[in-house]
């Protein structure tokens, strides 16, 4: 579970997120979508532990964790993350690349982990290669493979289909989702594609300028619109 309480924010003049609330709950999908700049990403970082908030608090699975005193680091948050170009490191074959979050674990049961999550998103028998060596709808799963294997309570991603083609987006998606639904954790995506978020949200936080506009599902936000801004960034959908 994760929840943003009155959390501001910005990098010196003015904030660029301004009081907002929101809270998500295990096995929910909450799509944070907005224009560029209204700070979807620096929400997400806040919630990663790799922005500290200048106001608020953030509190995942009921604990504090942005306190002056109780600021817990990323590393120990518990959450995974996936950010656009995916970031698989190019001298690392698949599993280690999947590994790399579970140096903590002893090294049978990292194997077994490694395993696990490769199977789940159906790339069993890609362990020992380098990721030159696949498609990008294929990197796109490893780096999936890697948020997952840790077992995460919360998972944010950070426009995690927008590297990706055009005829792989809606497959890649599918897959994608099918995976989170399977590990039941609080998952947070960010993306300022309002088809996207239609398409795999649970629910929606729409963000303009700072700001927390509605929130709901998309059924609602797309139906029932409750500002012009709202309205006219749905009426965009194709
Ligand atoms: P996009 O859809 O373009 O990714 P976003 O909604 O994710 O946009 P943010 O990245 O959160 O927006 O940025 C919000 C505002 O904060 C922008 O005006 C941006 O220029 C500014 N900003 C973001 N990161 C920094 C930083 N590290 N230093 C200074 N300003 C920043
Ligand atoms: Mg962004």
């Amino acid at each position: 579970r994760l929840g943003f309480e009155d959390i501001r924010h910005g990098y010196g003049q003015g904030d660029v997120v301004k009081g907002v609330s929101l809270s998500a709950a295990p096995g929910e999908v909450l799509c944070l979508l907005g224009p560029s700049g209204s700070g979807k990403s620096t929400l997400l970082r806040i919630a990663a532990g790799l922005e500290q908030p200048h106001h608020g608090r953030l509190l995942i699975d009921g604990v504090e964790v942005t306190g002056p005193s109780t600021f817990l680091p990323p590393e120990r948050r518990g959450i995974g993350l996936m950010f656009q170009d995916f970031a698989l490191f190019p001298h690392m074959t698949v599993a280690d690349n999947v590994a790399f979050g579970l140096q903590r674990l002893p090294r049978a049961s990292r194997q077994a982990a490694v395993g696990e999550a490769l199977a789940r998103v159906g790339l069993s028998g890609y362990r020992d290669k380098y990721p030159h060596m696949l498609s990008g709808g294929e990197q796109q799963r490893v780096a999936l493979a890697r948020a997952v294997a840790p077992r995460p309570s919360v998972l944010l991603m950070d426009e995690p289909f927008s590297g990706l083609d055009s005829r792989l987006k809606d497959q890649v998606r599918a897959e994608t989702l099918a995976v989170l639904r399977e590990t039941g954790a609080t998952v947070m995506i960010v993306t300022h594609d309002p088809g996207e978020a239609m398409g795999v949200a649970d629910r929606i936080a729409l963000l303009k300028d700072g700001h927390l506009v509605q929130t709901g599902t998309p059924r609602a936000l797309f139906s029932r619109p409750e500002s012009l801004f709202a309205a006219s960034f749905f009426s965009e959908i194709n």
